[in-house]
């Protein structure tokens, strides 16, 4: 493949100034180049990178403004433990495991590409309290015998609840540059099944969990990335410290918004404080593998440091299928049997509609046994 050059629209070069004052190779178009302020190495980055790791001694850059040039002193790496062909390993395990899968699922894929990554994650360790007042919709019997009627009213209510949190704010501005990033949040949906042309889509996907991104913390060193080779893999962010507090404000007071709205029928009032003890910047390791399945593509990521699945699709298994469609039939079934054959006198087409449904279970059960996956 010829190797790019810039060519086309690209952005106004630097103006001279800027460009005196450093080497030629920042020049190039949104490259730049500054020295780390600890072992003086060149750190080049993208226009748009904030927070720069060098490579060589794991000293963090923060570049808050032009004029504001920091380093990360709260800096944090979840030690890497797997390389790839173990990244492999846990994901195949986690294929075989569950309900919806195939138990034959990690036999039967492909595994094809693979990227290895290693993430900029604010930390904002704060808790959020939230006190909500509202009105609850009620009904009551008035009176009593014939005169029996059912009156609904509504009624003040109010309450608060709290919840610790060390809030997850990656780094970037896209989430969607890298495979599965945005699924890591909590709360947000982070395994995905393929359900195929089957209709009957009922569970499988998962949310992830309100988990601690520092449990297993260690300090920043880059002789634990060198030895899966990954130090070479950092990437830069571009969120700063502040932006990423408030970020992590914003979506806890939506959160508990959310949370306040199921309190009550009706909420009038909603007021979270947040307070915030701490913001770290931590690394987070990850593998993005990629597996092909009946002609198909799909992701999984790795937690390379915790050694667990964070997020994935995946295909739902024949069996998990039959047993949902036969479930919904033999209930069915099981409604017209009551209504076909609990009189003597049931209408026929009761009767008649039982066998169909417990019918359709059967046949699926068998062209299930008979099918391919
Ligand atoms: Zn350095």
């Amino acid at each position: 493949m010829p190797e790019e050059t810039s060519v086309g629209p690209v952005e106004v070069p630097e103006s001279d100034d800027s460009a005196a004052s450093e080497t030629p190779a920042a020049k190039t178009a949104s490259i730049h180049e500054i020295s780390c302020s600890n072992c003086g190495a060149p750190l080049t980055y993208m226009q748009g990178e904030a927070v720069i790791t060098c490579e060589y001694c794991g000293t963090t850059t923060m570049l808050a403004d032009t004029s504001n040039i920091v380093t990360v002193e709260s800096h944090y790496l979840l030690p890497p433990r797997v390389g790839r062909d173990e990244a492999i390993g846990i994901a195949s395990a986690w294929l075989e495991k569950g309900f919806y899968k195939s138990k034959d699922l990690p036999r039967r894929v492909q595994w094809a590409e693979s990227s290895a990554r290693v993430l900029p994650y604010w930390v904002v360790r704060c808790s959020g309290r939230t006190m909500w007042r509202g009105m609850q919709k009620k009904t009551r019997t008035k009176g009593t015998g014939d005169k029996k009627t059912q009156e609904t009213y509504w009624e003040p209510v109010q309450g608060s609840f709290s919840e610790d949190y060390t809030w997850p704010v990656y780094a970037r501005e896209d989430d969607s540059e890298f495979w599965g990033i945005r699924n890591i949040e909590p709360g947000r949906k982070c395994v995905f099944p393929d359900w195929g042309k089957f209709i009957f889509r009922i569970g499988g996907s998962k949310n992830a969990p309100n988990s601690n991104l520092l449990e297993g913390k260690a300090d920043f060193s880059i002789d634990e990335l060198k030895k899966y080779n990954l130090h070479t893999h950092i990437v830069n962010g571009q969120i700063v410290q502040e932006r990423a507090e408030r970020s992590a404000r914003d979506r806890i007071i939506e959160r508990h918004a959310d949370k306040a709205n199921s309190k009550a029928t009706r909420i009038t009032d909603c007021d979270t404080t947040v307070d915030v003890q701490g913001v770290d910047l931590i690394y987070v390791p990850i593998w993005e593998l990629e597996y092909v399945f009946q002609g198909k593509t799909y992701h999984v990521l790795v937690d390379a440091s915790r050694q667990k699945v964070l997020s994935a699709e995946v295909p739902v298994g024949k069996w998990a299928k039959a047993t949902i469609f036969d479930v919904i039939m033999f209930l069915i079934a099981a409604v017209f049997a009551l209504v076909g054959f609990a009189a003597e006198s049931g209408p026929a087409f009761a009767r008649i509609l039982t066998f169909v449904f417990a019918g359709g279970g059967v046949a699926y059960t068998v062209w299930t046994a008979a099918m391919k996956e």
